[in-house]
């Protein structure tokens, strides 16, 4: 994708959503540390159903140690790999107050070493806690910068670099949100929505999906083949019914 139209693409998210930011529910960096952390490999929405209730009690590291690992893994129970989860909580808990003085580092490198805390992870918690212009790659992030040509790559390391050098101002600190948001609710893995997306134009992915109403009829097309096969599978079972020999009488 060319300067401009990067430019363009950013534009036009921006003004969509002036003021984008994480859906995970959180009310200081320690909780969104710990949410993000949790949301590996599940949905912001199953994370909240877990954390509404866990984050009205604990709210930093040291309450998180109190309550510990088996009830912690109780109350995150719903959310998937929650038994590793749990101990990479605790632990991380425990390396923030002997490490941090109970605080959150603000280095990608101090992030990094906490137990369970990834690159992207790291990202996420600089750009949306601290509001570094960081590029977090989720699998959102990572197919919309490659179906669109915006920063096409073929691991997330390669889209990040791509998106670090090509993100021009003043979209740097919200791009991250932007591009997930967008991959979300619009540019879907299964059926991008290109009919109502506003970028469709500057996107290079082909063929772009038509709406819904300007598909050919699938329902007519699918009802026919089904009465082809009914027809062919009544003539099967005919022949075979004429091939069968016939019982002889007994004398
Ligand atoms: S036009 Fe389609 S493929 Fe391109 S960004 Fe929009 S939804 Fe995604």
């Amino acid at each position: 994708m060319k300067r401009d139209d990067i430019f363009e693409f950013f534009r036009r998210l921006a003004e969509a959503n002036p003021a984008p930011t994480t859906e995970l529910e959180s009310t200081n960096p320690y909780q969104l540390l710990v949410a993000v952390v949790l949301s590996a490999q599940a949905t912001d929405a199953s994370v909240n159903i877990a954390t509404r209730p866990l984050f009205e009690h604990i709210q930093t590291p040291r309450q998180m140690v109190e309550f510990g690992e088996e009830r912690l893994r109780e109350a995150i129970k719903t959310i998937g790999l929650f038994n590793t989860k749990a101990k990479n909580v605790v632990a991380l808990s425990e390396a923030l107050i002997r490490d941090h003085g109970g605080e959150v580092p603000r280095t990608r490198d101090a992030l990094q070493a906490l137990p369970g805390v990834g690159r992207k992870t790291a990202n996420v918690v600089l750009n949306t806690a601290f509001g570094e212009e960081t590029f977090a790659v989720d699998t959102h992030v990572f197919r919309v910068c490659n179906r669109t040509g915006l920063a096409p790559g073929k691991t997330v390391d390669a889209v990040e670099a791509k998106l670090e050098k090509r993100v021009p101002q003043p979209f740097r600190r919200d791009a991250h949100h932007w591009l997930i948001l967008h991959g979300r609710y619009t540019c879907k893995a299964r059926l991008p929505e290109c009919w109502r997306c506003p970028v469709a134009d500057l996107c290079r992915y082909q063929p772009k999906t038509l709406a819904p109403n300007a598909r050919p009829a699938r329902t007519a097309s699918r009802a026919s083949s089904a009465a082809r096969i009914a027809t062919a599978r009544t003539a099967a079972k005919r022949t075979a019914g004429r091939s069968r020999p016939r019982p002889t009488r007994l004398p």
